[in-house]
Formats: C-alpha cells, sequence, structure tokens
C-alpha cells in the first residue's frame, strides 16, 4: 500500500483563486503590509515569497525592510502609523525578531483588525472561544487542505506532535472547533508512538526529520507532514526533509509530501487572511455610515 499523496500546490491555488475573486468584489484591492527587521536570510525569502505571491494574485503590497539595529520604540513607531492607516488592510511582521525587541510587545500593538498572522492575544482567544477569528496561517492552511481532500475531521482522533503557538495549539483549537477529539503531544510526551497510533489525523510539527516512523502511524491514518528540516544527505547537497520518515508512506492513508504539501499553503493562507481582513474592515465601515455615524 502507498499513502495517497495530499499535494498542497493545487489546493494552494484553489485558495488563492477563491480569495482573488473576494478581493475583486471589494471597493479597492486589499493591502498588505509586511514588516522585517534585520538580514536573516531565511526571513528575508520569506518575505521575498510572501510579497511575490501577493503581487501574483494582484494584492497591494509593501515591504518595510529594516536595519538590524532597528529599536523597539521605533518599530512600535511603524505600527502604529500602520494601524492608523485606513488604507492598510494587513499588517505581518516577519519573526523572529532581533534580540532588543520583544516579539510580545511588537505582536500586542498590531491592530487585531489588521493581525493577518493571528497571533495577537484577542485572536488567540477568540480562536479557542470558537468564535470566527483571524487564524495563524498554516493551521488554517492546513484544514483547507483537509477539507479540499475530503478528510472527514468531525469525530476523528486527531494527534498533534508539537505545541507551538505558532503551529500546535492554533491547530489544535481549529481541530477542536471543527469537532475532532483532539491530543496535543509534545517533547515531554511519554511513549509518544502509543498515543500517535490513536489517530485518524496525525499532523507532525515538531521540527524533528524522520521522528514519525511507521511503527507510530495507525494504518490508513491521515498524516501531515508540518516539519521543514535542512538536512544533508549524502550526496553532500542541503535537502528539504519533514517530520515524517518515508516508509511512513506504506502504512497511512493519505501523506502530505515536503516540499509541496503544507508549505504552499501557509503563503495562500496569508493571503486569504489579507482579504478576511479587507471584507470585515469594509463590512464595519458600512455599518458605521449605514448608522450615520462619521467614517474618515
Ligand atoms: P517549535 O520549535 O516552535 O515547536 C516544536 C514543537 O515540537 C515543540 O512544542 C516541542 O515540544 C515539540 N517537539 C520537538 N521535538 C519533539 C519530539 N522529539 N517529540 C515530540 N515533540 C517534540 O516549531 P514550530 O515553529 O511549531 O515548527 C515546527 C516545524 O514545522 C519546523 O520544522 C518548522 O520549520 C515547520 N513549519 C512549517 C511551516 C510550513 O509552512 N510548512 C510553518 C511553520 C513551521
Amino acid at each position: 500500500m502507498s499513502a495517497r499523496v495530499l499535494a498542497g500546490p493545487p489546493v494552494a491555488a484553489a485558495l488563492l483563486a477563491d480569495a482573488a475573486a473576494r478581493a475583486s468584489r471589494l471597493p479597492a484591492q486589499p493591502n498588505l503590509v509586511i514588516v522585517s527587521v534585520g538580514d536573516d536570510p531565511a526571513s528575508l525569502s520569506y518575505v521575498r515569497g510572501k510579497s511575490r505571491k501577493a503581487g501574483e494574485v494582484g494584492l497591494r503590497n509593501t515591504v518595510h525592510a529594516l536595519a538590524e539595529t532597528t529599536t523597539q520604540a521605533e518599530l512600535l513607531t511603524l505600527i502604529d502609523t500602520l494601524n492608523r492607516d485606513d488604507d492598510v488592510n494587513g499588517i505581518l511582521v516577519q519573526l523572529p525578531l532581533p534580540a532588543q525587541i520583544a516579539e510580545a510587545a511588537v505582536l500586542h500593538a498590531i491592530d487585531p483588525r489588521k493581525d493577518v498572522d493571528g497571533f495577537h492575544p484577542l485572536n488567540v482567544g477568540e480562536l479557542w472561544a470558537g468564535r470566527p477569528a483571524l487564524t495563524p496561517c498554516t493551521p488554517a492552511g492546513i484544514m483547507f487542505l483537509l477539507e479540499h481532500h475530503g478528510v472527514p475531521v468531525a469525530g476523528a482522533r486527531a494527534v498533534i506532535v508539537g505545541r507551538s503557538h505558532l503551529v500546535g495549539r492554533p491547530l489544535a483549537a481549529l481541530l477542536l472547533n471543527a469537532d475532532a477529539t483532539v491530543t496535543v503531544a509534545h517533547s515531554r510526551t511519554r511513549d509518544l508512538g502509543s498515543v500517535t497510533r490513536e489517530a485518524d489525523i496525525l499532523v507532525a510539527a515538531a521540527g524533528t526529520p524522520g521522528l514519525i516512523t511507521p511503527d507510530m502511524v495507525k494504518p490508513g491514518a491521515t498524516v501531515i507532514d508540518v516539519g521543514i528540516n535542512r538536512v544533508l544527505k549524502p550526496d553532500g547537497k542541503g535537502h528539504l526533509v519533514g517530520d515524517v520518515h518515508p516508509d511512513v508512506a506504506g502504512v497511512a492513508g493519505a501523506l502530505t509530501p515536503v516540499p509541496g504539501g503544507v508549505g504552499p499553503m501557509t503563503v495562500a493562507q496569508l493571503l486569504a487572511n489579507t482579504v478576511r481582513a479587507a471584507e470585515l474592515q469594509h463590512a464595519a465601515r458600512a455599518d458605521l455610515e449605514a448608522a450615520g455615524e462619521f467614517v474618515r
């Protein structure tokens, strides 16, 4: 048996097409502002990828690439300006930030209505309360991928390996909101295999190459590999591998590849979130105008 491949790119294209169609119904193309601080090559490459994809689907976007020495006060001033600018619909601050800047202070400062990464505590709280919110991109992209490939979630046993704020925790909330029975495992979990073998849907988001081996997977399970790990192969070249051992394909019913699985969903979901933010801001302004309130 070889697992069905849950490819990301066609699903990301479907999500982007839907976002572009919704964007075209708004009075102006949604506008995303991406802020990066410092010269970390990986961060700068992610920022370029996000900006390029935004342009491809017709979203307006601007990148503020700030110097490594930028102070927290300077960054907060920029965020305040962007918060007040009605022409800016989405604000993304690329993480990680240099040591002199407290990540929490920055994430708290972004207007929750423009928080397209879904990291503001208000959005985190709404997500866990089961109410609509701007939701972190990788987990939201995974939900779209499962839905698109017809993987049943309601009633399923879902196990997530990894409890980060970026992936594991918000995905647990989304799966719970979609009526799965959810377990979150992590680096202190005892006998990880006995937990993962329970899963109808197993999500590996640990950042450990090959962590999930065939004996840890229930036959026929859907396995979502979030891991992106750069490893040196015997040919001396760097390769991207996931957290799931390749032999899992012989046991799982369906499996996302790395690369080409969850990765493309993340950027697509960021742009979908930007359109969503613009729609909500537009609707809020229309409500105020209808109520006779002055709107700038
Ligand atoms: P993180 O380091 O913040 O969190 C890793 C989590 O995995 C922690 O909760 C830790 O407890 C758990 N963990 C680590 N080793 C473990 C082990 N041996 N057994 C059980 N649990 C273990 O990482 P993150 O930001 O959540 O990212 C996880 C992986 O997903 C990384 O490889 C990252 O590159 C990748 N990632 C991919 C995308 C994408 O778009 N595909 C997006 C975000 C992250």
